[in-house]
């Protein structure tokens, strides 16, 4: 696992999905090693066997993918808790929509509990500055934070959730539902990020039916889809 302690890492403890996929790998009579971003490639290195899994934050998941030779499967704690709480398919098919984004267009930035935002924080700050990148050009962006959550979706173009690690899985896939009547996308931080950062293939291949859902949305919305900026094959 590549845990990265930066400023918004919480002073002396893990965060709840780190310490929760730890605790299910054990329940599973796994080994883990938990290593930060800069010793990760190193660490790998002195393993005598290859790991089953690399599961990283999603901050770092390019480093992650390109210091994974490719028979290692990885993937985020965003995609993992996305599968374990919400919806991962949904989510999935949700991310292709960053590809058809045009400048301008309205995006809801939606996070679950309302913690102090930090100088960089990633809904607020990193996030939306990927996503503009990406689009070439300026969005619109709306954040909501804690239990506020718009009645009126449609003018969204996309949700981008949180992990929503202080939600319920009811509560998680009753978001889910709400965006799916309204026909609005929803995907999360992790896989915008991992979309943006070119490699969402690659950490959705654990997981085939999410990467098939992806592809076929992606195809849908661009028939003549070949890898578009920044979007690698695997
Ligand atoms: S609920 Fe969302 S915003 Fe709050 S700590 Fe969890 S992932 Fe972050």
């Amino acid at each position: 696992m590549i845990v990265p302690i930066d400023l918004e890492a919480p002073k002396g403890r893990l965060i709840l999905p780190q310490v929760q996929t730890i605790r299910e790998a054990l329940d599973h009579d796994a080994s883990v090693l938990v290593v930060k971003e800069r010793e990760y490639a190193q660490a790998l290195d002195k393993l005598k066997i290859y790991p089953d899994i690399v599961v990283g934050d999603s901050q770092v998941v390019l480093k992650m993918v390109m210091e994974t030779p490719e028979p290692i499967k990885c993937t985020t704690f965003s995609i993992l808790f996305a599968r374990n709480k919400g919806d991962l398919i949904e989510m999935a098919r949700g991310a292709a929509v960053i590809g058809s984004l045009k400048p301008n267009d309205k995006i809801m930035i939606a996070e679950a509990c309302s913690h102090h935002a930090i100088e960089d924080d990633i809904g607020r700050v990193k996030l939306p500055r990927w996503l503009k990148q990406y689009v070439g050009g300026d969005l619109q962006m709306e954040v909501y934070s804690g239990r506020d959550f718009p009645e009126n979706l449609k003018e969204y173009k996309l949700i981008v959730h949180c992990g929503g690690c202080m939600l319920t899985r009811r509560e998680a896939l009753s978001r889910i539902h709400q965006a799916q009547e309204e026909k609005v996308p929803i995907t999360n931080y992790g896989l915008c990020i991992s979309f943006s950062q070119g490699v969402i293939q690659r950490v959705l291949s654990p997981f085939p039916a999410a990467l098939e859902a992806f592809q076929n949305e992606m195809l849908r919305r661009k028939p003549a889809f070949s890898a578009p900026r920044g979007l690698k094959s695997l």
